[in-house]
């Protein structure tokens, strides 16, 4: 039995930075004593909320700031997840008074500035990703005039005025081969849309190393939070080429019957996975053969 890694999987530099920002605020012995919270999740990794929580990281959620339900008072910390924020939370966290730590990672940071740029220069904007997602929500609620779609299918279904000018921007981890389909129907059928494609360049060596790794291997596990994005792209993409593909959290997930008969085994793990978690998994992997 052979177990095969990506060439490119876990921690992106986003995240990584994001963690770094983290540990630089607690270390810091002005910060003692002073109530320091995390926006949501501060990665889409439960292991990795968890451990901050333990070092005193408290969480606040965007919901309880806008309906007024925090907790956080003038002089506390609050550090902006690596997948940003809403316009309107920013607002409310400046008028409260706290000291604000924007781990929002620079490719996130780089669409809303240019939503916001394109919009000035008078361009409708077409955005693909999941509305629920909170990147897609943070970069969107610096607009005016966004319309999301999720695929090309909702794609269709938007009456695209040929008078008018747009934009089409995109989630960081979104499928290159999903925008692939995108951009062809829209070359193909409109000449007034720019298309500015904005996934990450982590997100994107990720799915390429993974469907090369799902081609070559029995069964491919791909380890990530429930959460994350980049994560199930990845297992969407492994499956496509190997029915064999699996999603698991940590080691506790992996099922022994799943490993009959199978020889190679690829691993790959989402950009907010720590590589502890996936030296376990190989561990425990290595205990059942
Ligand atoms: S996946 Fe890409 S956009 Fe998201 S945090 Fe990592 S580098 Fe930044």
């Amino acid at each position: 039995m052979e177990i095969i890694r990506a060439k490119h999987m876990g921690f992106c530099f986003g995240v990584a930075g994001a963690i770094d920002i983290c540990q630089k605020v607690i270390n810091d012995k002005n910060n003692y004593n002073r109530n320091i919270y995390i926006l949501g999740m501060l990665v889409h990794n439960e292991h990795v909320v968890k451990k901050l929580e333990e070092q005193g990281f408290k969480t606040v959620k965007e919901e309880e700031i806008l309906q007024g339900k925090d907790n956080l008072n003038k002089n506390d910390i609050v550090i902006i997840r690596a997948h940003g924020t809403s316009e309107k939370i920013f607002e409310i966290l400046k008028e409260k008074q706290v000291e604000i730590y924007d781990a929002t990672c620079v490719f996130v940071t780089h669409i809303r500035k240019t939503l916001v740029e394109m919009e000035k220069k008078g361009y409708d904007i077409l955005f693909i990703g999941d509305k629920n997602h909170p990147e897609v929500k943070g970069i969107i609620s610096f607009g005016k005039n966004v319309t999301v779609c999720n695929d090309l299918e909702e794609l269709l279904k938007v009456e695209i005025d040929k008078n008018k000018k747009y934009c089409l921007l995109t989630q960081t981890t979104l499928n290159k081969k999903k925008l692939e389909k995108i951009k062809s129907y829209l070359e193909n059928n409109f000449q007034n849309v720019k298309i500015l494609d904005k996934i990450c360049g982590a997100t994107q060596v990720r799915q390429e190393a993974v469907e090369e790794l799902a081609k070559k291997v029995d069964m491919l596990i791909v380890i990530g939070g429930k959460t994350s994005s980049n994560t199930k792209k990845l297992y969407d993409i492994s499956s496509n080429f190997n029915p064999n593909t699996y999603l698991i959290q940590d080691e506790n997930d992996l099922n022994i019957e799943w490993f009959r008969g199978m020889n190679k085994i690829g691993i790959t793990a989402g950009a907010s996975t720590p590589e502890e978690i996936v030296i376990k998994i190989e561990n425990q992997i290595r205990g059942i053969h």
